[in-house]
């Protein structure tokens, strides 16, 4: 059952991936961008609105359920700390991956006109109001928000209290364990469709960004996918082999299909129940260190997005015939791997947090519109990294988990 979905299904989604693009191509090339925008792209809609309705209550659940199941607020606080610690410093050898790519690019680098730019930040945010924001002031507005982080205040709170209510909060640990599982059999529904997904979501995005749209900003592309492959395939293959005593070939292969849904969709989130799927099934990871690892990273850990801000801020400081000093770029390092926390796991928020990033060493926020027109080809790269960085602590995880469980 195992094999047959992992072969199977990555092979579908890698079809449809493929087909996809050809598909988009040819409507390319006959100028009918505009059927895919209003045919295609509303099917993938559909099955990105059916991903985030299914994941806040999954996310609710199941780190319920994994605070729970871990039993002692220590191990969870033990579990969670080292969490955030591999997420903090794999994003901030990211980011210096991207200035690192940026810098090697540089000379290739097409420079664009700086003048009559306009980018409005929206609701970029600074760290402390990420830090205020990190705590709900009501039950259901962040489920009804879909506000990542405010649901897993709650589902701390929720599964702490469980803990410490003994036998008074059993039978709500019951409730809970019964709502996961109705929730994941929805989102074994959802899965299986995932390759119409893929093919519908990747159409509209090839139709409407034909070649002369990357035209200038090629260099700068690249510089973000050499950072980006360097990435995947050095530093997670490293940390997966040496630390998670897995090895980086069947690493690669069980999250593969959740690498290309991430590369289609642009969202961490919505690909966050396929992520679980392929490492309880293919890799066998724990339930509980999968529950809680995962929904953490979808929302906290970006390492592809830092990587496209170290990448950007130079191609844009460099428009500005600015060169950035060792100082500012230890600020980028930095205030990009804060921003990785406030980055919702959802297509085109990590162009937003590149306004903190940019604000923070003095360049122009309207800089951001230099690469503003062709984010989304940005942003499947760096989604894909951000969702198997969060794969690859997950197997972390469950290693020390593992040999904790053997030493006892
Ligand atoms: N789309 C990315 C994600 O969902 C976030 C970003 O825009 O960088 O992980």
């Amino acid at each position: 059952m195992t094999k047959k979905l992992k072969l199977s299904l990555a092979t579908q989604i890698l079809i449809a991936l493929f087909l996809g693009i050809i598909f988009g191509l040819i409507l390319m090339e006959t100028g009918q961008a505009d059927f895919a925008a209003a045919y295609v792209k509303p099917l993938g809609q559909i099955f990105l609105n059916l991903l985030k309705f299914v994941v806040v209550p999954l996310v609710l659940t199941s780190i319920i359920d994994g605070v729970i199941s871990l039993k002692d607020i220590k191990k969870v606080g033990t579990i969670g700390l080292s969490t955030i610690l591999y997420y903090s410093l794999t994003t901030a050898f990211a980011v210096v991956g991207g200035l690192l790519s940026a810098h090697i690019f540089k000379g290739t680098f097409q420079l664009l006109q700086t003048t009559n730019l306009k980018f409005d930040p929206g609701k970029a945010t600074g760290i402390m109001s990420t830090i205020v924001g990190l705590f709900p002031k009501n039950v259901l507005g962040p489920l009804v928000e879909a506000n990542m982080l405010q649901t897993i205040v709650i589902s701390l709170f929720i599964g702490f209290a469980i803990i410490i209510s003994q036998e008074k909060g059993a039978p709500l640990a019951k409730l809970n364990r019964s709502i996961e599982d109705v929730f994941m059999v929805i989102m074994e529904m959802i899965v299986k469709i995932s390759p119409y997904a893929v093919f519908c979501l990747i159409t509209p995005v090839i139709a409407a960004n034909g070649a002369e749209v990357i035209g200038s900003l090629t260099m700068v592309l690249l510089a973000a996918y050499v950072a980006y492959v360097f990435h995947l395939l050095v530093v997670y293959s490293f940390t997966v082999k040496v630390l998670g005593k897995t090895s980086p070939k069947k690493f690669f292969q069980a999250v593969l299909p959740a690498m290309v849904f991430a590369f289609s969709s642009a969202s961490s989130v919505g690909t966050l129940p396929l992520n679980a799927a392929c490492l309880e099934n293919n890799l066998h990871i724990r339930k509980d260190v999968v529950s809680f690892v995962l929904p953490l990273g979808a929302t906290i850990n970006m390492d592809g997005t830092a990587i496209y801000q170290g990448v950007c801020a130079v191609f844009i400081a460099a428009c500005y015939g600015i060169n950035l000093t060792p100082g500012q770029l230890l600020t980028i390092v930095l205030t990009a791997t804060l921003a990785s926390i406030g980055t919702a796991g959802t297509p085109g928020s990590g162009m937003i947090m590149l306004a903190m990033v940019l604000q923070s060493v003095g360049l122009p926020v309207e800089g951001i519109a230099l690469v503003a027109g062709i984010d989304r080809i940005f942003d499947m790269g760096r989604t894909v990294v951000n969702i198997t960085g969060d794969a690859s602590c997950a197997v972390i995880v469950n290693r020390r988990e593992d040999l904790r469980e053997a030493a006892k």
